[in-house]
């Protein structure tokens, strides 16, 4: 099947099956409908391989080659509501770009996106997906995230979608007064994390236990 049909959808991709995703969500406490309506039009079975896609909908976490995960669609509408709080975006880093379906939530939410990947394979098959969807307001970088992106800091959020015990400081430093970073903090137990900039310092939140892959350092070539 081509990515085009897949777009369209059958059956268990189809939009009616992304509905009852966006209302499964919603029952389990998102309420940010900004961040619902742009999940409701990103076709996640297009960022799975083909003989999982039937799952894509599920409440589960998907392998996406590598060793690593697409993050289940809860935690995406959570880590995307608790990034915006509210508020329109202008740019945003995410660091861990993966099957790079976070991200094209993300593109809908913010006006620019940049997002980082250490494994450039991966990265790659990415690059297509998110051409053919026409996401114009997407750049994709190989590199090791950790270290942001400063020549176009400062952001007013950065999500990391892969689990570190610390947050670098010229991340720290890349991030906007009154931006906001979301990031599992954790090695084997895991809370995801809310820290704010304000115009005194950082301000961190723990929230949800929750389990992600690890950030690793440097970079994996093709
Ligand atoms: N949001 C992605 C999550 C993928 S899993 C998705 O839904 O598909 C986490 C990703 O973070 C993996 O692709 C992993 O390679 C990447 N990653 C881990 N450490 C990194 C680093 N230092 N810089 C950039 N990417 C990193």
């Amino acid at each position: 099947m081509s990515l085009n049909t897949r777009h369209s959808g059958v059956g268990m991709t189809s939009q009616r099956t992304r509905a009852r995703m966006i209302e499964r969500i919603r029952a389990q406490g998102i309420v940010d409908e900004v961040v619902l309506a742009a999940m409701n039009m990103v076709p996640r079975h297009i960022f799975i391989e083909e003989v999982l896609a039937s799952r894509a909908y599920d409440s589960v976490a998907l392998p996406i080659n590598f060793g690593q995960t697409i993050s289940n669609p809860f935690i995406v509408a959570r880590m995307s509501e608790l990034l915006r709080a509210g508020l329109n975006l202008d740019k945003v880093l995410e660091i861990g770009t993966g099957c790079g379906y976070q991200t094209a939530v993300l593109a809908r939410l913010a006006n620019e996106v940049y997002s980082i990947e250490r494994i450039g394979a991966l990265l790659t098959r990415t690059r297509t997906r998110l051409r053919e969807l026409r996401l114009n307001n997407v750049r994709l970088k190989h590199a090791d995230g950790l270290l942001g992106l400063s020549e176009v800091s400062p952001f007013d959020g950065i999500i990391i979608t892969a689990a570190t015990m610390h947050i670098p400081l010229p991340l720290l430093e890349q991030l906007r007064v009154g931006g906001r970073i979301i990031f599992p903090r954790g090695n084997k137990e895991q809370y995801l994390c809310v820290i704010e900039r304000n115009l005194d310092g950082y301000v961190e939140t723990v929230l949800d236990e929750v389990n992600f892959v690890p950030v690793l350092s440097g970079i994996v070539q093709e």
